[in-house]
């Protein structure tokens, strides 16, 4: 990447938003370790540790980033050191908790932090400041990153047409009398050669573990007739992530899961031609879970429609019965019907897709249809 695709992707506006998102919510200030929520707002890839590292946001004043002394040329050399934000690095016997407190406004009583936060370093901040408040910063802070700019979508897509690669080489490995296990890491070697930096999961789901949604891999062999759920994702070297499913067959599988997976197909491609702004989280999942229960297949859809999708694999919005959550463009989710038949075999399609200003675009274009790969 360089300077100016970090800067899109990576503005200084951020942390005046999230400031004052702190002060509208009536907080005193954000405290945020590395994670997705640091990554976003200052660039700054920091790996969690048992030293603290830690954005801080004041509500009324200028935002700072503490961490290790013998970690501050990282953390300067990162994009976080072109935003122009203090980094005070921290000696080995010092107290980093009591040095946040005392940089804290007097009188701070209601601090949030990152919903990532290592437990042991909420306790130590709570000890530090005695008699205030602890909540959660994510109340604050997934509105924000929920609405991804376009450089944040631009991101999104190529992290899509990576895995979009992969699953377009799926024939090279999917094979009758190999194991899942042995696919599986042909599958991770392509998601790395693809573009992404790591994989985040690799699901080849084979006969009947594909009825159970997460399976991930086993010494299954496959066989001729198998239907095959592949579910694989990983992230970028911008951040950004992807996740995308296909069902394949290998050879010609049961009549009943052709019958099966074109349901599926119908509801699964309503969904996505449903995408627009205005259109709630529930009435999106209630398109294809309607058509798959007219089917006769409704207690066999036992998730959510899917989730958004950015820096992390599983963020907001979640597409999910009991949302009324609007769709707003920008907005970035999966959407990934699935219908499983315990102990026979099962199906899930998954595209990502974003909300435009006037419908939705999917970032995930290999085909939908069922392949059948020789068996
Ligand atoms: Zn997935
Ligand atoms: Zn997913």
């Amino acid at each position: 990447m360089n300077v100016t695709e970090v800067s899109s992707l990576y503005p200084a506006e951020r942390l005046e938003a999230a400031r004052r998102a702190t002060e509208d919510a009536g907080l005193d200030a954000l405290l945020v370790t590395p994670g997705a929520d640091l990554r976003y707002l200052t660039g700054y890839q920091a790996l969690p540790l048992e030293r603290l590292t830690c954005l801080v946001v004041p509500a009324g004043g200028e935002p700072f980033l503490v961490v290790p002394a013998l970690e501050k040329p990282a953390a300067a050399a990162s994009p976080a050191g072109a935003l122009g934000i203090g980094i005070t690095g921290f000696d080995e016997t010092d107290d980093p908790y009591a040095l946040i407190a005392r940089r804290l406004p007097v009188g701070t009583r209601l601090f949030a932090v990152d919903n990532h936060m290592w437990a042991e370093k909420l306790l130590a901040f709570q000890a530090a400041l005695p008699g205030a408040q602890a909540g959660l910063a994510g109340d604050v802070l997934s509105v924000l990153r929920m609405r991804k700019s376009p450089a944040e979508v631009a991101a999104l897509r190529r992290a899509g047409a990576a895995i979009d690669r992969v699953h377009r080489r799926i024939g090279e490995w999917l094979r009758p009398g190999r194991t899942e296990r042995e696919v599986a890491k042909d599958i991770a070697d392509a998601i790395l050669d693809a573009g992404h930096a790591c994989v985040d999961f690799v699901i080849v789901a084979s006969g009947p573990n594909g009825a159970s949604p997460h399976h991930e891999v086993s010494d299954r062999v496959i066989r001729t007739g198998d239907p095959v759920v592949v579910d694989i994702g990983g992230t970028t070297a911008d951040g950004y992530c992807s996740d995308s499913t296909r069902t394949y067959a290998v050879g010609e599988p049961p009549a009943a899961f052709r019958e099966l997976y074109e349901v599926l197909l119908h509801a699964q491609t309503a969904q996505t031609r449903a995408v627009r702004p205005g259109i709630t989280a529930e009435e999106l999942d209630a398109v294809g879970r309607d058509i798959i229960t007219e089917a006769g297949y409704g207690q066999h859809f036992i998730h959510r429609t899917g989730h958004g999708i950015g820096l992390e694999t599983h963020e907001e919005p979640y597409i999910v019965a009991g949302s009324k959550r609007a769709l707003e463009p920008g907005m970035a989710f999966s959407v990934e019907p699935g219908i499983y038949l315990p102990g026979t075999f099962g199906a899930r399609i998954e595209d990502i897709a974003v909300c435009t200003e006037t419908g939705g675009e999917r970032l995930n274009l290999t085909g939908r249809d069922l392949v059948v790969l020789p068996g």
